[in-house]
């Protein structure tokens, strides 16, 4: 017996304004708690989920109707569904509603998440619809500015897939901390600014505020790449960004267990195409439309292992800070050192405008602190003296920091970039984004500082004709290792 396709739509209408309603009442409560809770309620779990106190993993790649009314209700999107987990999925959708709203945490925005397989599709999904062909004017060179000093899979992105590949310009920002540079760079045919800030490695930042009045100037979107930084310590739209973009995988999943990325967009952004829906709500309509389309959002079960990290995102993220700084002054003061970038010390050219936008967040409702305090993130990077060979030395002595192209973790990571993340952009492609040969990245982890310290001096003390006491696995003499090898 059918029962009318608006019976489904009042239906679906009720149960939209119930999770609105509780969105809502997430919204006042403190960062820590949406943390952890994200948008899943008690009535949810009571009702629906066997009491399961924990988001449910939703691994079905559809979602079935009662009847064709309330399929086609779905499919024309006249009530809330998730259809098809390409391109929605109940465990995605606790994911994308507690990111919306740690990024909006303390401001009045109004915003919209749509999870991604990756940060690099999460950079994708929110610059491509600005790249669409003007239909009146089919021949114009489009063209975007954005910051030189960024991610090195962004680098690619930007140089090979847009600009090379399709003569889409990329006007590079060297100093972008320089707000004549970016103005001189945007013309008509700009379709948005871009920037990574903190940049990964090399620590670059800008007055995001100026730089956000000067793309409501233009009439144009401004993307912020906040992997480094994450909402528990800057919240771009608060600031007037217009769109965020993550690298779930890095802090966020700081665990290393899964691979995602987000892209939270401010409703009603800024651009100068005429595009009412993505207008109006950037985040719903990408991942309804063109992501529908082009099929990369996230999966349930990285979706479901991000959400576990992020409920202690704050707390982490302070510790690690706290560490990253003590970490950054022993090498500073260390001879065999040439330079540190960190925007914690204060020697940084950079680090009165980080102060100003990298706060911990709730520090002042923090028995602890009970005032805004700065915390900076926990990824540096040095110099060692020597040259490229003196910081493979040391890089090769690390006994307990992982050596791999990844940041973010809760064990502390290093790379060299220029012979991994930063590999592919060449050696011109470095100049311009500061990345010698001889700078090692650091990522550090939530180990005590003292023994993260400890294994920098000892792999250091190579370069004194110390020998390390790190001993490669001897794979011809049997073992664990090499068992693996052989098989
Ligand atoms: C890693 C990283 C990315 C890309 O994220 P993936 O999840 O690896 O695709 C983008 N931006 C920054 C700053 C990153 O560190």
């Amino acid at each position: 017996m059918q029962q009318g396709i608006f019976h489904y739509i009042n239906a679906g209408k009720n149960a939209a304004e119930w999770h609105k309603r509780h969105i809502g009442q997430m919204k006042k409560l403190r960062f820590d708690t949406i943390a952890v809770h994200g948008i899943y309620s008690m009535q949810e779990a009571l009702d629906y989920n066997q009491g399961s106190t924990i988001e449910p993993i939703y691994m079905s790649a559809s979602q079935a109707y009662r009847d064709s009314d309330e399929m086609e209700a779905a499919l024309s999107y006249q009530i809330p569904t998730w259809c098809y987990s390409r391109i929605g999925n109940p465990t995605m959708y606790y994911l994308e509603g507690v990111l919306a709203l740690l990024e909006t945490y303390g401001s009045d925005v109004e915003a919209s998440c749509c999870a991604t397989a990756s940060g690099m599709a999460a950079i994708t999904s929110a610059c491509e619809p600005f790249l669409a062909v003007d239909l009146e004017n089919p021949g114009q060179k489009m063209n975007f500015v954005a910051t030189a000093q960024v991610y090195g899979g962004t680098f690619q992105n930007f140089a090979v897939r847009k600009d090379q590949e399709r003569n889409i310009e990329w006007r590079k920002v060297i100093h972008s901390n320089n707000l004549e540079e970016w103005e001189s760079l945007i013309d008509d045919n700009t379709r948005f600014l871009y920037g990574e800030m903190p940049s990964n490695p090399g620590q670059a930042f800008f007055d995001m505020e100026a730089v956000a009045k000067l793309a409501e100037k233009h009439n144009i979107p401004l993307i912020i790449d906040a992997t480094i930084a994450t909402p528990a310590l800057m919240r771009p739209l608060a600031w007037g960004a217009d769109i965020v973009v993550q690298s779930v995988t890095k802090t966020l999943t700081s665990s290393g267990f899964g691979i995602g990325g987000a892209v939270i967009a401010r409703k009603n952004l800024r651009t100068r195409l005429n595009n009412p829906p993505m207008i109006a709500d950037f985040g719903s309509y990408i991942k309804a439309l063109p992501n529908r389309d082009l099929g990369p959002n996230i999966s349930p079960m990285n979706a479901v292992l991000a959400l576990n990290d992020i409920r202690t995102l704050r707390s982490k993220i302070d510790f690690m800070s706290r560490s990253a700084l003590k970490v950054a002054k022993f090498l500073a003061a260390h001879p065999h050192i040439e330079q540190v970038d960190y925007l914690g010390l204060e020697s940084h050219p950079l680090h009165q405008v980080a102060k100003k936008y990298m706060v911990l967040v709730d520090s002042e409702h923090d028995d602890l602190y009970n005032e805004p305090v700065n915390r900076y993130g926990h990824l540096l990077s040095f110099r060692v003296k020597g040259g490229a060979q003196a910081a493979r030395d040391v890089f090769d002595g690390f006994q307990r920091i992982y050596r791999a192209t990844d940041l973010g973790r809760i064990k502390s990571i290093a790379t060299i970039p220029a012979i991994s993340t930063h590999q592919q952009q060449g050696e011109e492609g470095r100049k311009i984004s500061d990345i010698p040969p001889n700078l090692i990245r650091l990522n550090v982890g939530g180990e005590h500082p003292d023994d993260i310290i400890a294994d920098l001096s000892q792999a250091l003390a190579v370069l004194d004709g110390q020998k390390t006491e790190f001993t490669s696995p001897d794979y011809s003499a049997g073992g664990a290792s090499s068992a693996r090898l052989r098989k």
